[in-house]
């Protein structure tokens, strides 16, 4: 709440708090609509990739997007991926019908919105990721260099656009409402060297655009699904919007959803790094819990995999699938980096080389092996011998080409060697949470009433749409696109 001695430091029409994708495609088109616009962020300038330069977990993202191509097919598949499981639903699913429509007509104009401001991005790939009606609606693109790519156009367009202004070094912490309960400005701290609280007017409206809560451990362990669980994105974001909206009575939604999967995680940095499990080329692996049992088709589930790590024994108070253990053979090990490259750490931004021929991660210990599938099992602390007789079973199902547990694909399934063999602990999580403030169709955020607050919207993975499952690779920067500009759009007018 504002007191009567409050005091203005600066002031613009627009205050955008978060320079991400979803936060530069509101700032652009608020701008286009005549506003002056102020983004605070909370990283500083800088792009080499040293801790607290600025890499929002856009920046660090694969760069593809998911593209829709048909507004019925679309609609279908979103209400599909939005109801919270067979027979049971919300009243409008778990997203909102109202609001999948207003994504899908915006969403629509997403490739020509890019082409026309000349980002270099090319067509990977036709369909999403789940087996529902519309699935084949979609087209999806990547952004040349990824996500690093794609935020240096959008840098590129703010930088020469006169009203726009960003303040790095700028960590937002409260929103300031007026006694109506309008929101009129943000408090934030800026400067790390001299830091010091500043008082920030906006003139027509705020915007969240602040990520999600990856690195925030109090955050996760009481909204996520399990725990522990460890990201591959910026550690800026640390849920300080989840914070801020609290704070005004914005009622939260999706705080439970997740686009995730298995990563790895090392003590030496905050990041998890994403396993890349396939390669090039389909080479012989499993996954099994920490008892060494196999318990999934370890394909095909991209984002969703992460579900079934949640299963707890509360008997033994335990989670057996946490960490999970990826076991392969030398062919993996010697075919490609077991690392994503397309973003994180290991990606364009360049925080970890992960070493050709993994021998560097080999010898950190951070890969494990055994000449035997018992001395493997010991060396990854497998509890109890079952993995060689996993393994036995797995192998014997490749003989037949058919796996009756697991139904895993005839072209995966793959007979692991002789040995030597090795695994890497993998944890529940990946690239980011979907929780934050619940908001309208036009990006305004709500109230626990459900009623608008006056002059605050949100937009990205800050409570982005994703209840439940998330569609496919590119949904997240699909969202930050469309919804970006029609938060742009809206928050452009005067306070409602
Ligand atoms: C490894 C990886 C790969 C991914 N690949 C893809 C992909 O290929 N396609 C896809 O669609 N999605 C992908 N995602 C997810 C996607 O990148 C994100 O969901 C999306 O970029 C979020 O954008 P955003 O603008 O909402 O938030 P962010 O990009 O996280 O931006 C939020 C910004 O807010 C700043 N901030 C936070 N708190 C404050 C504060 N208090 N004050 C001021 N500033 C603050 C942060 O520093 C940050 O710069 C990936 C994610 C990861 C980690």
């Amino acid at each position: 709440m504002l007191s009567l001695d409050t005091k203005w430091d600066t002031e613009a029409d627009i205050v955008i708090i978060g320079y991400g994708a979803g936060g530069a495609m509101a700032a652009l088109t608020a701008a286009d609509e005549g506003a002056n616009v102020l983004i605070l962020e909370k990283q500083r300038f800088g792009h080499g990739p040293e801790v607290g330069n600025h890499y929002s977990t856009s920046h660090m993202s694969g760069g593809v997007y998911l593209q829709p191509t048909d507004r019925a097919g679309t609609i279908a598949y979103f209400q599909a991926m939005s109801r919270v499981g067979k027979g049971y639903t919300t009243p409008d699913g778990y997203s909102g019908d109202d609001l999948i429509e207003a994504y899908t007509d915006e969403a629509l104009q997403n490739l020509k919105w890019l082409q026309d401001r000349n980002f270099n991005v090319s067509k990977v790939g036709d369909g999403a990721e789940h087996p529902f009606e519309g699935v084949d609606t979609f087209e999806s693109y990547r952004f040349e260099a990824s996500g690093v790519g794609m935020m240096r156009t959008f840098e590129a367009l703010i930088e020469k656009n006169p009203r726009i202004k960003v303040m790095y070094e700028t960590a937002a912490s409260r929103l300031l409402q007026d006694m109506t309960g309008e929101i009129v400005g943000v408090r934030a701290t800026t400067g790390e060297a001299n830091p010091r609280e500043i008082n920030i007017r906006a003139g027509r409206n705020v915007v969240m655009a602040m990520g999600g809560f990856e690195f925030d451990d109090k955050m996760k362990l009481n909204f996520l699904r399990v725990f522990p669980s460890y990201f591959t994105g910026s550690e800026a974001c640390t849920g300080d919007g989840v914070r801020m909206a609290i704070d005004v009575g914005a009622e939260l939604w999706h705080m439970n959803c997740v686009s995730a999967r298995l990563v790895m995680k090392f003590p030496e940095f905050p990041s998890a790094i994403s396993a890349w499990m396939t390669g090039v080329r389909p080479t012989p692996y499993i996954l099994v819990d920490r008892y060494g049992r196999r318990y999934t088709n370890e394909k095909i589930k991209g984002h969703t995999v992460y579900y079934e790590t949640t299963l707890f024994d509360s008997q033994k108070l335990d989670y057996p699938r946490i960490p999970s253990f990826w076991i392969f053979d030398e062919e993996r090990m010697n075919s490609a980096k077991l690392a994503a490259a397309g973003g994180g750490i290991t990606g364009s931004m360049g925080r970890y080389a992960w070493s050709s021929g993994n021998k560097e991660e080999l010898a950190r210990g951070w890969v494990k092996t055994g000449d035997t599938l018992k001395e493997l099992s010991a060396n990854l602390g497998i509890e109890g011998d079952l993995l060689e007789k996993t393994v036995e079973t797995y192998n014997g199902y490749t003989t037949v080409g058919h796996d009756p547990e697991f139904n895993r694909l005839p072209e995966e399934l793959l007979p692991l060697g002789k040995g030597p063999y090795f695994g890497v602990p993998v944890f529940p999580g990946g690239p980011n949470t979907q929780g934050g403030a619940k908001h309208n169709p036009k990006g305004q955020v709500l109230n626990v009433d459900g009623e608008p607050i006056p002059g605050l919207y949100a937009v990205g993975e800050f409570g982005s749409m994703f209840g439940m499952l998330y569609p496919s690779a590119g949904g997240n920067l699909s969202e930050c696109f469309a919804m970006g500009r029609i938060v742009g759009r809206n928050a452009a007018k005067f306070r409602e």
